[in-house]
């Protein structure tokens, strides 16, 4: 009989709708006639709010790509799938569907998905699920914690500074210090990013005291954790990642776009950003980006997929490592089936894989 594999999709975090694109492509793979006798797509909707729906809605969000309206005022009742605790908060009850899932592929982007928090529950519910467990979900959000486990490896990455939302928002006002600190180490340009999220949200460039200070302040209205890092001028270049224990590494791809960085804007508007696969670098630059992507994978404990993001920095040859994602853009177009595709792996092909790669992962005893 066919393999039930839980398609878990949309999600609490801003790349809601990317994780329905890329849901969406995955769902067509899995239906293609090389998959469709090995696979029963169950599709579970994971509401803004944080609901899960299983049945027909998401099987409308998956054909149409259209986020459904929120139901508006609901009460609990015996089968809205809403419940009330005794201090009087509702919370929501998780379908009876997902007692029938065999293997879950959790297709969400960003915090509350990518993050370990969904790893950790589908790993207490003892179901294999894709892709990487707990704690290499949770090191390749936090680009802190990204970073420490990078620089232990010896992998080399940008200058930074981390502070936390309460050093920022501190009374008495030690802010002006600590501007002059990041000043002192880092000097202008300099990026100052939220350290849990992803597709650029809350990341700015900035040039002067007065951005410094405004971008600090708007990043700790995301994250209690805060980065900075010193800007560098380098081309950017990807590194697809696929297996457990013996991964392999892709070609490498590049982006190349005109704005001032890769910004929400050029990642999600069409034109405005090129892929190039494979990216025209130097043999030996080439291996050494495949050789530190495994490494970072390595670094993390990530599992089944992983994209490897880095800076060349053309003018010195030097490889700076930016950070691993654990559960990349995954729609038609995005780069890392993009890169698989390149190195000889289809689209369908690799959900097999991946799905392959959950089970005898989990499989394997500790
Ligand atoms: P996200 O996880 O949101 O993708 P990144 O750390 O990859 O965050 O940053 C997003 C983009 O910002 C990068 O792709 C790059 O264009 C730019 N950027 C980030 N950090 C630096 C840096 N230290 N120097 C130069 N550009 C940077
Ligand atoms: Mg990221
Ligand atoms: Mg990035």
């Amino acid at each position: 009989s066919k393999l039930r594999v839980g398609l878990l999709f949309g999600g609490r975090s801003g790349e809601h709708e990317v994780s329905i694109s890329s849901a969406r492509a995955i769902a067509l793979a899995l239906s293609a006639e090389e998959n469709a006798n090995k696979y029963e797509i169950l599709p579970f909707y994971i509401q803004k709010d944080g609901r899960w729906l299983a049945g027909d809605v998401p099987q409308q969000v998956l054909t149409s790509g259209k986020v459904p309206q929120l139901p508006e005022n609901e009460t609990p009742s015996a089968n809205s799938l809403l419940s009330t605790t005794k201090n009087n908060l509702t919370r929501w009850q998780f379908p009876s569907q997902v007692g029938e899932v065999d293997v879950w592929f959790p297709i969400l982007h960003g915090p509350n998905g990518e993050d370990g928090t969904i790893q950790g529950l589908l790993s207490l519910m003892q179901v294999p699920f894709v892709g990487s467990g707990v704690l290499g979900s949770a090191l390749g959000m936090d680009k802190i914690a990204m970073k420490m486990a990078f620089a232990q490896a010896g992998l080399a990455q940008v200058k930074y500074v981390t502070l936390t939302r309460a050093q920022i928002w501190s009374n008495p006002c030690i802010f002006p210090k600590l501007c002059d600190e990041i000043e002192a180490t880092l000097g202008y340009p300099c990026f100052v990013k939220p350290a849990n999220l992803g597709s650029s949200v809350g990341i700015a460039k900035v040039r002067s005291r007065q951005e410094l200070e405004t971008a600090l302040d708007n990043a700790a209205s995301y994250d209690r954790r805060i980065i900075v890092e010193a800007g560098v001028i380098a081309r950017e270049v990807e590194c697809a990642v696929l297996g457990n224990d013996q991964p392999q590494a892709s070609v490498v791809g590049e982006i190349s776009f005109e704005s001032d960085f890769y910004d929400y804007e050029t990642k999600y508007t069409e034109g405005l950003a090129d892929l190039l696969i494979p990216a025209q670098l130097p043999d030996s630059v080439t291996r050494q980006i495949q050789d530190m992507a495994l490494q970072a994978f390595a670094a993390v404990d990530a599992a089944g997929l992983a994209r490897v993001d880095f800076f060349y920095v053309e003018a010195t040859g030097e490889i700076l490592i930016n950070e691993i994602n654990t559960f990349p853009g995954f729609t038609a177009t995005s780069m890392y089936p993009q890169m698989w595709a390149k190195s000889g792996i289809t689209f369908a092909e690799l959900v097999d894989r991946l799905i392959q790669l959950a089970l005898e992962r989990h499989s394997t005893p500790l």
